[in-house]
């Protein structure tokens, strides 16, 4: 990661359930990332969708956080400063104007996938690009949408793509492109319900929080395209950050983890959650090992056991050159997973 510069990180966890295994994984990486690197750290909360997140698994998150022994500087529901997406429609109203007269908004009356899309992509990483039927409808047709306007029809909002492609490096998994027709297409950055979508929210606010380097799972590296493009048409429209932002922020992407059956872990999962770990006396200690091992910070032995560690011990074996050793997605073996926790 850029060391010339302030790191300011997040672990932006979607309140829809108890912490489990894979988000602890996730929150320790993001934490070691910004730490090692002397930054500030930022809590956010994405409750976008009413409907999966709730207040209580917010708190919990917070205090499962804690008490893996990690910790941040800002956000959260600490002090005065929280964040929570689902207070902060205004900014997500005002990104979009600025979109909007920038020409890159457009309304969309189809109703597929309208639903999920304020949703952050967790299996897969759900992309399906749109054909783009409404664009080609206001451009042969502008009179038929203003009167579907008009007559109140429910529709979602669309950003238009272009035919550029857009190139980044990933600190784990290298140089990226993507062109954003062929691979992205016009996103929904506004549900048919009014709910923001994930894509534009989560950029709206890394660009308005000031972040400097993002650090999550793999399944969102086709989405940091869409999210540079979003974020640089932002910029150049003019739209002005609460904290001082850059043009361009740093990915690391991470493997995934997968249970036994070759699935990403997910949070209907219940025996990973942390509920279900701690109920069975397993310590934080434990968990930050075995994750540190999986991160490959235990030394990558083909068949080192993991060994339990504080956060504070593993931020002194942190470095992005062990991580970077092996970026194949890891899976859980139940059998010596059930052993090291003592299950
Ligand atoms: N809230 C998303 C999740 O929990 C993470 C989004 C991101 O890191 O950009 O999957």
């Amino acid at each position: 990661m850029a060391q010339e510069r302030p790191v300011v990180g997040r672990f932006a966890p979607s309140p829809s359930g108890r912490m489990h295994l894979g988000n602890a994984f996730s929150a320790l990486i993001a934490w070691l990332a910004v730490r090692s690197a002397g930054g500030e750290m930022v809590l956010r909360q994405e409750d976008l969708d009413p409907q999966r997140c709730k207040r209580e698994y917010a708190d919990q998150i917070e205090e499962d956080y804690r008490w893996l022994g990690l910790d941040w500087d800002r956000g959260g529901s600490a002090g005065g400063d929280a964040y929570y997406q689902s207070n902060r429609d205004d900014i997500y109203a005002e990104a979009l104007e600025t979109l909007r007269q920038n020409h890159l908004i457009y309304p969309c009356f189809c109703s597929r996938a309208d639903i999920r899309a304020a949703s952050a992509p967790q299996e897969g990483d759900r992309f399906t690009v749109y054909p783009g039927t409404c664009h080609r409808l206001i451009a042969n047709d502008p009179q038929r949408v203003k009167q579907r306007l008009a007559n109140g029809d429910r529709h979602s909002l669309r950003i238009a793509t272009t035919d550029t492609t857009i190139a980044f490096h990933d600190e784990v998994f290298g140089n990226q492109r993507y062109n954003l027709v062929q691979d992205i297409g016009d996103t929904i950055v506004r549900r048919s319900d009014g709910i923001y979508s994930y894509q534009l929210a989560v950029t709206v606010d890394d660009l308005d929080m000031g972040i400097t380097d993002i650090v999550r799972g793999r399944d969102l590296l086709r989405s940091s395209a869409l999210q540079i493009y979003i974020r640089t048409a932002l910029i150049s429209a003019g739209f002005q950050p609460s904290e001082p932002a850059e043009a361009t922020i740093s990915y690391a992407h991470l493997p995934l983890i997968d249970n036994a059956a070759g699935q990403r872990l997910a949070k209907r999962e219940r025996s990973l959650d942390l509920g279900i770990l701690t109920a069975h006396g397993v310590t934080a200690q434990q968990i930050i090992g075995y994750c540190a091992w999986l991160l490959g910070l235990q030394g990558n032995h083909e068949h080192a056991e993991p060994q339990p560690m504080s956060a504070a011990e593993a931020l002194g074996e942190f470095s992005w050159d062990a991580v970077r050793a092996n970026t194949s997605d890891r899976v859980l073996d139940q059998a010596e997973f059930n052993a090291y926790f003592g299950l």
